[in-house]
């Protein structure tokens, strides 16, 4: 499913959670990134941990590193 970019999916997104390698050793900043696509540092792939997240789950979605390869919509709402 597409993941919409709202503040209850923001708040519940783990990519800003100090638990992701991806967006810790790229020194990334926001999140939700399944909503609103890749970040424009086009980071490291390093580990994802959406599978981990409540907004993945809820959504239906089977795809890691939103941040580097963009959103769920982009990518067939998965
Ligand atoms: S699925 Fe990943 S990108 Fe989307 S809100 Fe959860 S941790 Fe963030
Ligand atoms: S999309 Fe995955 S790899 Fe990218 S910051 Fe979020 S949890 Fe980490």
């Amino acid at each position: 499913m597409n993941v919409p970019d709202n503040q209850d999916n923001y708040v519940r997104c783990l990519c800003y959670s100090g638990r992701c390698p991806t967006y810790d050793e790229n020194k990334l900043d926001g999140g939700l990134f399944c909503a609103r696509g890749k970040h424009p540092k086009n980071p490291q792939q390093k580990k994802c941990i959406c599978p981990d997240c409540s907004v993945w789950q809820q959504y239906q979605l089977s795809s890691l590193y939103y941040c580097i390869k963009g959103s769920a919509e982009e990518r067939g709402g998965k």
